[in-house]
């Protein structure tokens, strides 16, 4: 039987979208996606979240929304989404295991970010690894950071972390940079950003505590290594939206973000959308859950009138 709402993701989005339809008596399914929990999995200390004046650990938000939407009859299942089909009414969706119904779909299944590929940038990801400045500069006062990157979100995390750290270097694989002239400019007249160009970074190392202490830089050009002291590691060449089993479904713009429109609706008729998978300006945990709440509501409204089409008049 086909289920009232499916959401394909749980981070911020998905389980605040499945607390707000579980609350609505809705039993929806979540799909937890490859990366249970979202982004915030990826985090340690969380303080920007409203309600939580001494931090919370990134897991433990995550763990605690689902907690909640499982309280009101929410169910969770550790499958990844592999097709769609949004051809026609109910709405398919196949995991790796099982295939699926629903009459109305929240797509939350967000966004990665673009990782370098190091091990140890995987293992000291929290650790003094992030890929998100506002999550984590307060972190790193009078600190010393690299930023790794040459596009518009690189040099506005390295604007932004000039609030907190002593000095803050960027590092791009080129000698000229992607961004925006106008960001450019503005980080080129800051004193505290410093520039290493035509280099990448090779390695990121601890001080055995688990703690980031240095880097291994290479310069492409000269192929000359060294290795620099540094606390933190901040890694912005850029975010891939979680859309590839939508593609040819759901309108999606040309970097791969789902297109939503009055509020959280997408393309197709009872199907929305909410947080990082059509969001890449503010990507943040209060956003996503503000999305996931709107998607929710959307989808409700839309179930009624649907119903109300079918009852006899
Ligand atoms: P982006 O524009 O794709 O830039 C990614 C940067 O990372 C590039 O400089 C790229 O180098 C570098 N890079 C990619 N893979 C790398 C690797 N494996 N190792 C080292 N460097 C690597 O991504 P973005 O900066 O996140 O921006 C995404 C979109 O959002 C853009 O359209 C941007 O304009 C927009 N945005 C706008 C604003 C704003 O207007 N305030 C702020 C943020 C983002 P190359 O240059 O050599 O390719």
């Amino acid at each position: 039987m086909a289920r009232k709402v499916i959401i394909l993701g749980s981070g911020c989005a998905g389980s605040t979208a499945a607390i707000y339809t579980a609350r609505a008596n809705l039993a929806p399914l979540v799909l937890e996606g490859h990366e249970p929990g979202g982004q915030l999995t990826l985090t340690t200390e969380v303080e920007n979240f409203p309600g939580f004046p001494d931090g919370v650990m990134g897991p433990e938000l995550v763990d605690l929304m689902k907690r909640q939407a499982e309280r009101f009859g929410a169910e969770y299942r550790a499958e990844r989404v592999v097709a769609v089909d949004f051809s026609k009414r109910p709405f398919a969706i196949r995991t790796e295991e099982n295939s699926f119904e629903a009459e109305a779909v929240v797509i939350a299944s967000g966004a990665s970010a673009r990782m370098l590929g190091l091990e140890s940038e995987r293992r000291l990801l929290g650790r003094g690894v992030s890929t998100c400045a506002t999550c984590d500069g307060a972190f790193f006062r009078n600190r010393e950071l690299i930023v790794v990157g040459g596009g518009d979100t690189a040099v506005e995390e390295a604007l932004f972390l000039t609030k907190f750290a002593s000095r803050v270097t960027v590092v791009h694989r080129r000698d000229q940079l992607r961004a925006s002239k106008i960001l450019a400019d503005r980080a080129a007249k800051n004193a505290k950003i410093a520039w290493l160009w035509n280099t990448v970074v090779t390695d990121i190392l601890d001080d055995g505590k688990n703690e980031v202490s240095a880097v291994r830089l290479r310069d492409v050009v000269t192929g000359r290594e060294e290795t620099r002291k540094i606390d933190g590691v901040f890694v912005a060449i850029g975010h891939d939206p979680n859309t590839k089993m939508l593609q040819g479904q759901v309108a999606l713009d040309p970097q791969g973000y789902v297109i939503v429109h009055d509020g959280s609706r997408t393309s197709v008729e009872g199907v929305f959308a909410a947080g990082d998978v059509h969001d890449h300006v503010y990507r943040q945990a209060i956003t996503a859950a503000g999305a996931g709440c709107r998607a929710a509501i959307d989808a409700e409204r839309w179930l009624d009138a649907e119903e109300a089409k079918k009852a006899p008049r």
